[in-house]
């Protein structure tokens, strides 16, 4: 099958988050599986500083947009470690800026963000038809590259260079689904019944790109079966009507792992390297990361990590509120993120109170993320709604056990240790609440003292395959499935 596939970022060129993560591996576990995958991304300023051997494959395009003619060339990474065709978008205007989404000067969303993803949208329909290489699958994830259902069963319905070709749209967050003023509509060039009231573009008397996205897909994936439900109910952000009416055509599928960058056998970034076979690189990176950021090493106290986008989602709140309980307690503690000031202002207040026990760093840190993730014997993910989540995951593998809230992906792959039966990988709290976030903990910290049940569940963890094999295999099967015989 040829499969194109097309986000606003991919790992390594480009990430802020999971999206990026995915992006950055689910391709090339799709093209082990025989099919002819193609990426596609902008060439952001960041990606261009990376200086990757590229070759033009369009060296002068332009696409007529509602502002105006806009020039656009496509570049082909040349990447020896990859399989897949990798394009890349450039247009200076668009994406030639210090930041992805965000101004880094005023710390705001870019005000076109509309203009510039429509544009990337438009630019890759248009470049393929250019490249005369036609998709069978289109691959779309979130609202940044939703438009491409849009404008394939609007502007383009009668296109003979797409009839065969079939979309799916996944979604990594309901949280963010590309909300714009309705007066800058036009600027996206599609017809304007979309956006009337109740029309498949609006929503809440905005334009909703996400929504779009949501009722032109031929099929609907979000990454995990229970926020696939969850969507549905209370955690649809306000288009649970739309997502229950199209239940037939969506489904959950867990994201993967990619072991080629997490795995503590062979990580470059840690300390020591380390497996089930042979432990003690483990301790040897709890040991040298402690004295690396001034904490002293103490083998009998819990390290707890986390490493996340400083947000409400991710359930900073309860670890302000409980403060004083959870720092009364012998405890050491690290959290990497970026994010909100006021979270980053307020963690940063915590860590002058407990300068012992808790470190912070404010940064969007690949390496110290790794490190964290070796060092660390608890990893806390206390999310409000977690689609998928990725680090409980890449905890399990390095023996870095989970305390999560059970919701969406933490709760499809975190399973509660029982001491008894020595089964389950992890702990989990129901309540969304600090109470019962700390009472994990609890559980988690007294069992950290019984070092033989502690080793057990480590290694309950370290022994589960996570990798894409299955979830590419569910890809692969949805597409093939849609294409041989789904309504178009
Ligand atoms: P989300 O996509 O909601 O941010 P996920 O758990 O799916 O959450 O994925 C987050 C990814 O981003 C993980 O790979 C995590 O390690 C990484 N990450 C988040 N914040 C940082 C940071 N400050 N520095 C380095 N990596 C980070």
């Amino acid at each position: 099958m040829k499969i194109l596939i097309a986000g606003s970022e991919m790992s390594p060129l480009v990430k802020t988050g999971g999206l990026g993560d995915v992006l950055g591996s689910l391709p090339e576990a799709l093209q082990k599986l025989g099919n002819d995958v193609r990426t596609f991304l902008p060439y952001y300023r960041t990606i261009n500083k990376l200086k990757p051997k590229t070759q033009t494959v369009i060296s002068e395009a332009s696409l007529n947009m509602p502002a105006g003619k806009i020039d656009y060339q496509v570049e082909l990474l040349l990447d020896e470690n990859s399989s897949v065709g990798q394009f890349l978008i450039v247009n200076d205007i668009y994406f030639g800026r210090e930041g992805i989404y965000f101004d880094p000067a005023t710390n705001s969303e870019y005000s076109d963000n509309d203009e510039r993803y429509a544009f990337f949208c438009r630019a890759i329909l248009d470049c393929i038809q250019k490249l005369n290489w036609q998709p069978d699958i289109i691959h779309v994830n979130d609202w940044h590259t939703s438009l491409i259902p849009v404008y394939l069963k609007t502007n383009e319905k009668n296109n003979k260079f797409f009839e065969s070709t079939r979309t799916v749209l996944t979604i990594h967050n309901m949280a963010y689904q590309g909300k714009f003023d309705k007066e800058r509509f036009e600027l996206l060039g599609l017809p304007d019944d979309l956006v009337r009231k109740a029309g498949k573009m609006e929503s809440f008397g905005q334009t909703n790109f996400l929504k779009g996205g949501i009722s032109f897909s031929d099929k609907i994936v979000t990454v995990s079966q229970t926020y696939a439900k969850e969507i549905q109910n209370d955690q649809g952000c306000g288009l649970e009507k739309l997502l229950k009416k199209r239940a037939n055509d969506l489904c959950g599928i867990i994201n993967g792992v990619d072991y080629s960058v997490w795995d503590p056998a062979k990580d470059k970034h840690i300390f020591a390297n380390y497996q089930i076979s042979n432990l003690s690189g483990k301790k040897v990176n709890k040991i040298d990361f402690l004295n690396e950021i001034g904490l002293s090493p103490r083998s009998e106290v819990p390290l707890i990590g986390m490493v996340t986008r400083l947000v409400e989602q991710k359930g900073i709140g309860l670890i302000l509120q409980s403060a004083q309980k959870l720092f009364e307690r012998d405890i050491q503690m690290v959290i990497l993120g970026t994010g909100e000031k006021k979270l980053e202002h307020e963690l940063s207040t915590l860590s002058v109170r407990y300068p012992d026990k808790l470190k912070t760093f404010f940064e969007f840190n690949e390496v110290l993320a790794h490190k964290i993730e070796a060092a660390s014997d608890i990893f806390l993910m206390p999310s409000k709604f977690e689609p998928c989540g990725l680090n409980q995951m890449y905890s399990f593998k390095y023996g870095t056990v989970p305390v999560v809230h059970k919701v969406g992906g933490l709760a499809d792959t975190v399973t509660e240790f029982d001491p008894e039966t020595g089964e389950g990988n992890g702990f989990l709290f129901d309540k969304f609440n600090s109470g019962s976030m700390l009472a994990a903990l609890n559980r988690a910290s007294l069992l950290y003292q019984e070092k033989r049940s502690w080793i057990k569940l480590m290694i309950n963890g370290m022994k589960l395959d996570l990798s894409w094999n299955k979830s590419a295999r569910s890809y692969h099967d949805l597409f093939i499935n849609l294409f041989n015989g789904g309504d178009k």
